[in-house]
């Protein structure tokens, strides 16, 4: 069965993990972290994709490297906004 995803989730929670294995200092409560995917999501236009059950995406590495640079700016932000004023 086909089904619709925002490939844009995929590369918002890669650089999450990307940047926190590049020593990039956050907390790291799940609240936190989703904080951050949300409203870095929010900053940025969804990218759908069709998906199969089992199917790798082929055709993603260039939006991958577009995007790259965007993602991991607003990531930076969101990160500071949350620091300031963690919900726990
Ligand atoms: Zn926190």
């Amino acid at each position: 069965m086909s089904k619709l995803h925002n490939y844009m989730e995929d590369m918002v929670q890669e650089t999450y993990e990307d940047l926190l294995s590049q020593g990039q200092k956050f907390c790291g409560y799940d609240k936190c972290r989703l904080d951050v995917l949300a409203m870095v999501l929010n900053q940025l236009p969804a990218k759908y994709v069709v998906t199969q059950k089992g199917t790798v995406y082929t055709k993603l590495q260039t939006l991958n490297l577009q995007f790259k640079t965007d993602v991991l700016k607003e990531m930076v932000k969101a990160m500071r906004t949350v620091s300031k004023k963690p919900r726990h």
